[in-house]
């Protein structure tokens, strides 16, 4: 199920650094000491680092660190764990160019458009859930004079985070710090294809945290990733993932009652109605905070993308130039170049799956092109680069409207009325993100509120913001993240304690 072809070296002589998993307060490499080298995505031929190829003996050496660990961690007073997210926070906010600097290398991500805006989320989720570390905390049932009824919120032992390569910073940060603050432990399992920045977020964390209370093992998810999900000492599992992957995953640890939470793919919708669109500025407006929602500037591989672009055919012509203009005007480049807007696609498989869904959708009867840049790249860029597409004219039963692309690819498909841009909207079996552009309060709120997704934006294209609940409908997803009561549900159980007083 991995992404990456499956190598591995052994331990024997190289040039590049290697970069170990760190279990129990220690760098480690892999029991077996096999290694797989990580390329850099936007310069495949620079081989960044290696890291340790992680089997089930890896992940169960981090789940006993974690767990040996836990119960000093969940005992302690909140204000100590507050305090060490607090310090992490800083020093992340130090080392925060760095971190961008690794995410571009890693993820491919552009540096400028990209990777800065996801260093600094990290330092905010840190310092987001370091200061409401006390609010885990239950409530007192009134039982009168003669009980006392409270309830705990206990943390639920050592959680095992599965993270994606798209945005691995800002999606350890959704798991880790929430989880912590709870009193809970953590072993992250880093994305085969980028994991170098997750390896520094934790030597960072580390200077803060007791040995065995974050660890981080590297690998391929049949390998080290199927066995976290199997372990029997692993009390949660926080996956984000593909649909796909996360099925398997919560059956796997639905078998042995984990908890489970999944952040998963999605085919959001964006909504345009004529309201938004009044005359030549708005439509300026709209196309630049439009452009922003198809996460085109991450290539598209984004889980929120708005991938299928609903605009009323009232505004349909003037909407869809507009877009199509500014989309063009994106400079594919190195993602280290500070100029770049869209950085490089992870590997040649992702690349391989974008381009054959352009030719699916190419080829059905009545597709327009309103831009065909996908090849429209610059000489002398040594990775996977592909500027943005955008179908016209587009049906909602296609497979590019239908299918999460995970690249720079639109598909924009004309409406009449309401009733029917939210039918269209609510036909498909995701439901992560949603946004609405209206600037009728009723229609746009009405609209918010009847579409299936977790999270719904009027007016506005960019990212998730702190404390926001954040989580999928329908195979999107389960749980929630990012928010405190998101946290609450997810990283603790309830107890009930019933005391009789005198
Ligand atoms: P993926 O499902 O291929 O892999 C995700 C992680 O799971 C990786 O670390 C991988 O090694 C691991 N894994 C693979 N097989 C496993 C197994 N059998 N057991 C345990 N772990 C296993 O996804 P990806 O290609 O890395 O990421 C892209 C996908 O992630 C897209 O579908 C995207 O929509 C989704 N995503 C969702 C969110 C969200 O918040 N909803 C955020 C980012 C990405």
């Amino acid at each position: 199920m991995s992404s990456t072809t499956e190598q591995s070296t052994t331990a024997t002589a190289t040039e590049v650094a290697e970069a170990p998993m760190l279990i129990g307060g220690q760098w480690v490499p892999a029991v077996a000491g096999e290694w797989i080298d990580v390329v850099s995505a936007g310069e495949r031929s620079a081989t960044l680092a290696r890291v340790p190829r992680g089997r089930e003996a890896d992940a169960d050496r981090a789940v006993k660190a974690a767990r040996a660990a836990f119960p000093g961690w969940r005992a302690v007073h909140f204000k100590e764990r507050q305090q060490a997210l607090l310090k992490i926070a800083d020093a992340l906010a130090d080392a925060a160019e760095e971190l961008a600097v690794l995410t571009a290398k890693d993820t491919g991500n552009a540096i400028r458009t990209q990777a800065r805006p996801e260093s600094q989320t990290l330092v905010d989720l840190f310092r987001y859930f370091g200061g409401v570390a006390g609010e885990f905390k239950g409530v007192n049932l009134p039982a009168g004079d003669g009980q006392l009824q409270y309830t705990r919120r206990e943390p639920l032992g050592v959680v095992a985070g599965i993270l994606p390569w798209n945005s691995p910073l800002m999606i350890a940060g959704f798991k880790t710090p929430a989880a912590l603050a709870a009193g809970n432990t953590v072993v992250l399992k880093a994305a085969e294809d980028a994991p170098l920045t997750i390896l520094k977020m934790a030597e960072i964390c580390q200077q803060f945290l007791p040995d065995g209370v974050l660890n981080v093992v590297t690998g391929y998810g049949t390998e080290v990733g199927e066995a976290l999900v199997q372990h029997p000492d692993v009390d949660k599992v926080s996956f984000t993932g593909s649909t796909r992957v996360g099925k398997h995953v919560a059956s796997t640890a639905g078998e042995r009652i984990s908890h489970i939470s999944l952040e998963l793919g999605g085919k959001s919708p964006s909504i345009v109605f004529p309201s938004a669109a009044r005359d030549a500025d708005q439509v300026d407006a709209l196309a630049s905070n439009l452009l922003l929602s198809t996460r085109f500037a991450r290539q598209g591989q984004s889980c929120t993308a708005g991938s299928r672009l609903f605009v009323h055919t009232d505004v349909y012509d003037d909407v869809l130039a507009a877009v199509a203009a500014k989309a063009k005007a994106m400079k594919v480049g190195n993602p280290l170049d500070e100029s770049t807007d869209m950085g490089a696609i992870i590997n040649q498989k992702q690349f391989d799956q974008i381009n054959n869904y352009i030719a699916d959708g190419k080829s059905q009867k009545g597709v327009e092109l309103a831009l065909d840049c996908a090849l429209d790249i610059p000489d002398g860029l040594d990775g996977f680069y592909q500027g943005p597409t955008i179908f016209s004219m587009g049906d909602n039963s296609w497979r590019i409207a239908r299918e999460e692309i995970f690249g720079p690819v639109l598909v924009a498909i004309p409406f009449s009325d309401r009733d029917e841009a939210i039918r269209m909207a609510n036909d498909s079996h995701y439901g992560l993100a949603a946004f609405v552009w209206s600037n009728d309060l009723t229609e746009a709120l009405d609209t918010a509120h009847r579409i299936e997704s977790g999270w719904v934006q009027v007016n506005q294209g960019g990212g998730q913001v702190i404390g926001q609940a954040y989580g999928g409908y329908k195979t999107s997803g389960i749980g929630r993240e990012v928010s405190l009561e998101g946290a609450m549900d997810g990283f603790t159980q309830v107890k009930q304690i019933n005391v009789k007083i005198g």
